[in-house]
């Protein structure tokens, strides 16, 4: 049978871990790899007649990433119970927002491998609370870890304008470069401090006819991988599903799926109930949120500068590929750092390499970022002119800048220490060339011949003049010379 046309379409609900120091609703510390059940107080753990108190900051930083994501934010909301039954849920509601979120109508600005964006609407963003963990590894029994319950949440649902698996692994790995920039939230997905959730169907074109799959949700999704596969998997699983029953959304339910990373499957869970299945209503111990003017111009202050307008200001302004525009931009604090040593004069393209290729990488492997490494914007840019100006050869460079990052002080001092800087002194050079010239008059007849050996021949004479130099001469300048003097 013939491959059917269609179109994948997908929408995402995200939920973002706010990296607060206290829960949503109560004093207990936010913590990740406690003991089991040591962050939890009366409130937490739904106690009756406990009263919930709302943590600012986490408003803040929902609003700021609400702001971020292009939102309208609302001057006035409220809190809203949403009723379920579960263990991980002592209280059997979840604090939430229901008609009133917090930010509604954006979007996001998501890179295309092309060097191009795409932009995706976001419906809204709400707070809420977030439920317990439940640990069935334990043994023939479950056990209930209620440290994370009651951490706020920033739940993000996007309009369905997604269109290929990719697409979505973009808007995944460009939400967490914008928490982490904002510094709302950790944006480790390890530690499922962002957990996605797609939801999937397909346009089919039959017959000049379009046919609606149903859709498909699959839960909990935590890593871009992951993310991914199953978007690609229920794609595909769906197109069989149709060419087989023939099922749309007219006589299909919507239905829920897991991810099984072993086999690489989505998993059957349960066909999805209705919103009203929850029994929203205001939430009746906590007050309603008013933003004021000031507050919110407060908030809008503390926007910075977000990763794709500057991977496209960096490919823009500087002639950076988009790739490595990409890469520098994947940490806010490289991003930067590299900004402001090319403001003091250092080469784009130098200053980049001399981060992406050694400084993430040290950074990377000492598990910290670019900033915590110390080294000076005005060092790197020092670094990458002496770099370009040949007085270091760039493994030198590489090793200078490992030293800066211990504090082993100025990138001259270095060279100079460790004995690195290269000769470019001509006349010196030239005499160890005229010697090399002098002492191998059959490699000169070769080079100088023109023939299938010349360039072999010319490379071997320019190692008898890095020998004699000891191996600090530029080997640049070195080039120069000796073609000059062969007359090539
Ligand atoms: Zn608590
Ligand atoms: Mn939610």
């Amino acid at each position: 049978m013939a491959e059917l046309e269609y179109k994948l379409i997908v929408g995402l609900e995200i939920h973002v871990h706010l990296a607060t120091r206290t829960k949503m609703f109560c004093g207990c510390g936010l913590a990740y790899g406690e003991q089991a059940n040591t962050r939890v107080c009366p409130v937490c753990i739904g106690m009756p007649g406990v009263l919930p108190v709302m943590n600012k900051t986490a408003v803040e930083y929902a609003v700021l990433t609400a702001l971020a994501l292009n939102c309208r934010v609302a001057s006035h909301t409220k809190w809203d119970r949403k009723s379920y039954y579960y263990p991980d849920l002592p209280k059997n509601y979840q604090i939430s927002q229901y008609d009133l979120p917090l930010g509604e109508h954006g979007y996001i600005e998501i890179p295309l491998p092309s060097g191009t964006s795409k932009r995706i609407g976001i419906i809204r963003a709400h707070l809420e609370e977030d439920a317990g963990k439940n640990i069935h590894t334990l043994g023939n029994f479950s056990a209930i870890d209620l440290n994370r319950a009651g951490a706020p949440l920033l739940e993000i649902v996007t309009e369905p304008d997604m269109n290929s698996a990719e697409e979505v692994g973009a808007l995944a790995r460009e939400l967490q470069r914008i928490v982490r920039y904002l510094g709302v939230s950790e944006g480790d997905m390890q530690k499922g401090h962002m957990r996605f959730e797609p939801n999937i169907n397909l346009h089919i074109t039959r017959d000049g006819q379009v046919y609606k799959t149903p859709i498909s949700e699959v839960k909990n999704l935590n890593s871009f991988r992951a993310i991914e596969r199953s978007v690609a998997y229920e794609a595909r699983r769906q197109l069989d599903e149709f060419v087989e029953t023939g099922r749309t959304m007219q006589t299909g339910n919507k239905r829920t799926y897991g991810w099984d990373d072993v086999n690489q499957r989505t998993v059957l869970q349960r066909e999805k109930e209705e919103a009203h299945d929850y029994r929203y209503f205001p939430e009746p111990d906590l007050v309603p949120v008013e933003m004021d003017e000031a507050w919110l111009a407060e908030i809008r202050g503390r926007l910075c500068e977000l990763p794709l307008e500057m991977q496209k200001r960096f490919a823009g302004d500087y002639g950076l590929s988009d790739y490595d525009a990409g890469v520098l931009t994947g940490d806010r604090s490289a991003a930067e750092l590299f900004d402001s040593a090319v403001g003091k004069g250092g080469d784009a393209k130098r200053v980049c390499n001399l981060l992406t290729q050694t400084g993430m990488k040290i950074a990377n492997e000492r598990g910290c970022t670019v900033a915590e490494l110390g080294v000076a914007a005005e060092d790197l840019a020092r670094l990458a002119m002496m770099a370009d100006a040949g007085d270091i050869s760039a493994t030198a460079a590489t090793t200078i800048f490992e030293e800066m990052t211990g504090g082993g002080g100025r990138p001259d001092e270095i060279a100079e220490r460790l004995n690195l800087t290269q000769k470019s002194d001509a006349g010196e050079i030239e005499s160890m060339v005229d010697e090399a010239i002098a002492a191998n008059a059959e490699a000169v007849a070769e080079a100088t011949s023109g023939g299938k050996k010349s360039k072999k021949a010319l490379g071997f004479l320019m190692g008898q003049v890095m020998q004699r130099s000891k191996g600090q001469a530029n080997p640049k300048v070195v080039g120069e010379i000796l073609s000059r003097k062969l007359g090539l």
